[in-house]
């Protein structure tokens, strides 16, 4: 089901960690609404690269998300936020493309080079932009963009 010309419900709420484990992922309607305006958020992050965004992740039910160690009040549980890459860009160049825009992100992390992540608030966006460092002891959140 296309939630936007160019984003689908699907790839949305897939993840291959809810299909090996058979965790449900279907998300509710007040998910659903929400994934409609990631998906409409994503479309404008598409239109500033200009190419195609990959989603590794999009919502996650609770279950889904502790299995994938992610924060306990992560936005991805309220299907607020995506896990994306853009095929020839770095993650750091799309971060910044990102920042630079007048986009109403609530949060922008460029996560220790491998992704980026975009969140959207319920309420008045923060713009927050953060780059997440993975070490042993966990991740490490500093300020902007490294
Ligand atoms: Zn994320």
């Amino acid at each position: 089901m296309n939630l936007t010309e160019h984003f689908t419900l699907e790839e949305l709420v897939a993840s291959q960690v809810a299909t090996r484990r058979r965790i449900d992922n279907r998300p509710g309607p007040v998910v659903l609404k929400n994934l409609y305006r990631v998906a409409e958020l994503l479309e404008q992050v598409r239109a500033l690269a200009g190419r195609p965004i990959v989603v590794s992740s999009g919502y996650r039910s609770q279950q889904l998300n502790a299995a994938v160690g992610g924060a306990r009040d992560s936005a991805h549980l309220q299907g607020l936020a995506a896990d994306i890459t853009a095929p020839g860009m770095s993650p750091r160049q799309l971060a910044c493309v990102i920042r630079d825009s007048g986009l109403p992100f609530d949060q922008l992390i460029c996560e220790g080079g491998a992704w980026v992540h975009i969140g959207l608030a319920a309420g008045a966006p923060r713009r927050q932009v953060l780059t997440a460092t993975f070490n042993q002891g966990g991740t490490v959140y500093s300020q902007g963009i490294a």
